[in-house]
């Protein structure tokens, strides 16, 4: 297990573009920000610099109950397949939260707890933020509070108890019980809620209540560097027996997870000393790296949070209700997305009927019910092997394996019926929301 994070952007030439304080339209100053975040974590957020941050002890003790996960070749899957190829996963799934978000969430708590705060607020969408948030909040005795996008919260009620059981309390978004969450109401009356809308209600709900801070289970550098023990792990297991990855696929939703297993080996691409062919996996239903714009913008509904830029579907943008919820989001983290812009990864989107058709081929020969957001990365893995069945060719692939899909047991039901579908957003659909992208100058001129 690794003693430091590893923070991918000391060894990037092109730093991702600043936030911006969507009032002026200046790079926000830390002060700014900690308004809403822990003062330790916009410290990590805002260092370009510390090519390593050490783990606290703390922290390190609550990885070892769940850490290192483990690094598994897929021989089953190999065989069935008939591939030269030899495929390897980095399978996050055996922690109670069921995901890797545990990582981050226990960091940012652990942080909050240092500072001396009551409590947390934060936003979950299919809900293993949440999960994992409340899980990390009740070990360290700190209140957290939850905003759950309405169409969760009513789908995946069992989600909702796991949640409380640990303590947290959670609220369906849109809600009456912040202004913001009554203004996305009177405009979208009926709406099913969105991670945009449940962001901007609970980094409301934290400025205005006195001893809590908000935390963010994606897309921020933060969560990309705690993420990075995913990465360490997998490069120190894959060092110990001499394997180098030609591929190395992850899902994005934000970008944490594929942010974190790339790190070391994105590190190495950058300092020119190994390459390897990187590739993000996203939904067709929100396409943010593969039909999204990079640009400045919102990251959340009600513009309340400050800008970045990133590749975005558009603030305003709702996705259809797909059910990897976790790959729900407009836009992409800006360190990934600085990286896709400069070509050092490259980018696929996949429908989910045949995201669902990857994921049974690969539990019923290896013994692991997955995550639908993490079956995009298995979607493209067994695509990856099943070419290197056609060339001969002995690739070495590696995925994450984010999570379990043990709440996600509707999904797999529509899929075993014949009832699941793929909606594509239309190119209207997406200029409609590439309309409303802020205007912003500073610094970069949007492109
Ligand atoms: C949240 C989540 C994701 C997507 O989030 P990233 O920040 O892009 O990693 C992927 N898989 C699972 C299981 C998740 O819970």
């Amino acid at each position: 297990m690794p003693k430091a994070w590893y923070n991918l952007r000391a060894d990037m030439k092109n730093k991702p573009a600043p936030l911006l304080n969507p009032g002026t339209g200046k790079p926000v100053r830390p002060e700014e920000l900690e308004a809403i975040f822990c003062k330790e974590l916009v410290k990590q957020e805002l260092d370009e610099t510390s090519r390593f941050i050490e783990i606290p002890e703390a922290i390190r003790n609550f990885y070892r109950m769940y850490r290192p996960s483990p690094l598994v070749r897929a021989y089953c899957l190999e065989e069935k397949l008939g591939t030269p190829a030899e495929i390897y996963y980095k399978f996050e799934g055996n922690n109670t939260s069921g995901s890797h978000k545990l990582n981050s969430a226990i960091a940012q708590a652990y942080y909050a707890k240092e500072q001396g705060l009551k409590g947390v607020t934060t936003e979950t969408g299919a809900g293993q933020w949440g999960t994992a948030l409340s899980m990390a909040c009740s070990y360290l005795n700190l209140d957290c509070r939850v905003y759950m996008v309405k169409v969760s919260y009513e789908q995946k009620p069992f989600r909702k108890e796991v949640m409380r059981t640990f303590g947290a309390a959670v609220t369906p978004s849109p809600s009456e019980t912040t202004e913001v969450g009554r203004k996305i109401l009177a405009e979208h009356p009926g709406t099913d809620g969105s991670l945009g809308c449940a962001i901007s209600e609970a980094v409301e709900a934290a400025v205005t209540n006195d001893g809590y801070r908000y935390v963010l289970g994606s897309v921020l550098n933060q969560v990309l560097l705690h993420q990075s023990v995913i990465g360490l792990e997998t490069k120190a297991a894959l060092d110990k027996y001499n394997i180098k990855p030609d591929i190395i696929i992850g899902c994005a939703g934000g970008g944490s997870n594929l942010g974190g297993l790339i790190a070391p080996f994105m590190g190495q691409k950058l300092r020119g000393e190994a390459d390897y062919d990187i590739v993000a996996v996203e939904p067709a239903s929100c396409p943010s790296f593969t039909r999204g714009k990079f640009a400045y913008d919102f990251c959340d509904t009600g513009k309340v949070c400050p800008l970045a830029k990133m590749y975005t579907l558009g603030y305003d943008f709702i996705p259809s209700a797909n059910h990897a919820g976790g790959l729900r989001y407009h836009g992409m983290s800006a360190i990934l997305s600085q990286l896709y812009h400069d070509g050092y990864m490259r980018a696929v989107s996949v429908p989910q009927t045949e995201v669902f058709d990857a994921a049974v081929e690969f539990a019923r020969v290896e013994g692991i019910l997955p995550a639908p957001e993490s079956s995009h990365a298995i979607k493209v893995a067994l695509d990856e092997a099943k070419k290197c069945r056609e060339t001969g060719e002995k690739k070495v692939i590696v995925f994450g394996l984010t999570g379990t899909g043990y709440f996600d047991l509707a999904a797999y039901s529509k899929y075993n019926d014949g009832l699941m579908d793929d909606y594509i957003p239309t190119d209207e659909d997406l200029e409609r929301s590439f309309a409303k992208l802020p205007q912003v100058w500073s610094g970069n001129p949007p492109e």
